[in-house]
């Protein structure tokens, strides 16, 4: 499974982190930029914020995780 190609940061331009996540059978992306702390989320390719997606994890998980440090 190839990972998706690596996006600049909209902000700095520098490049994102994806880490990929399967949320019932859906793919929950998290784009993070580790030099300005940037987080974009996707959902089946759409963009999501952030409470949405949390809202997804924490139905699927049963409990809230930190992403990052
Ligand atoms: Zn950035």
């Amino acid at each position: 499974m190839a990972l998706p190609t690596a996006q600049p940061c909209p902000v700095c331009t520098s490049e994102l982190v994806t880490l990929k996540i399967n949320v019932d059978g859906h793919d929950l992306i998290m784009c993070s930029c580790q030099t300005c702390d940037t987080r974009t989320w996707e959902l089946a390719g759409e963009d999501i914020n952030l409470e949405a997606a949390l809202d997804h994890v924490g139905t699927h998980a049963g409990r809230r995780r930190r992403a990052g440090v």
